[in-house]
């Protein structure tokens, strides 16, 4: 993909977004958006199927800019699935992240096993429970953090 062609539709889309107010803006996930046309735009010389996202997403994107005066729920539906669907390629294939991914798992794991060891070791799951969850978030937001740093995250 000619990265003139992947800027000219983040032109639009940020020409887009300074149409719509706050609240279609974040509905329509656009900052998401951006961050995968930018992706798809990298992987889509290797990949066939970013590829055809990439120009599947244009010509979707296109068509919201013309009817931006007449969104309606359907509209919006539309585009979350296929946001949805790209995110997943991306997720598999690509091994993206989602921001905050690490996050959320270290967290639970972190939580479930200081209840366990909290148990076992202190007898007393109020000791246990914070100081699994504080090593959880260490963990999870430092593999964000180096997730983000890779720009692996989406
Ligand atoms: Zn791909």
């Amino acid at each position: 993909m000619e990265s003139q062609r992947v800027e000219k539709l983040k032109t639009i889309l940020e020409e887009f977004r300074n149409t719509v107010d706050e609240k279609d803006a974040r509905k329509l996930e656009l900052g998401k958006c951006n961050r995968i046309i930018q992706k798809l735009g990298s992987f889509s010389s290797e990949c066939e199927e970013c590829f055809q996202h990439f120009i599947d997403l244009e010509n979707h994107i296109i068509q919201l800019v013309d009817k931006v005066d007449e969104l309606i729920e359907n509209d919006v539906k539309h585009h979350k699935q296929k946001i949805d669907n790209i995110s997943s390629h991306l997720q598999k294939q690509h091994k993206l992240v989602t921001s905050g991914y690490y996050l959320s798992i270290y967290m639970s794991i972190g939580t479930s096993l200081g209840i366990v060891f909290g148990l076992l070791i202190f007898d007393n799951i109020g000791l246990g429970l914070p100081l699994g969850m504080g090593i959880g978030v260490a963990i999870g937001a430092g593999l964000d953090a180096d997730a983000k740093k890779k720009g692996m995250t989406l």
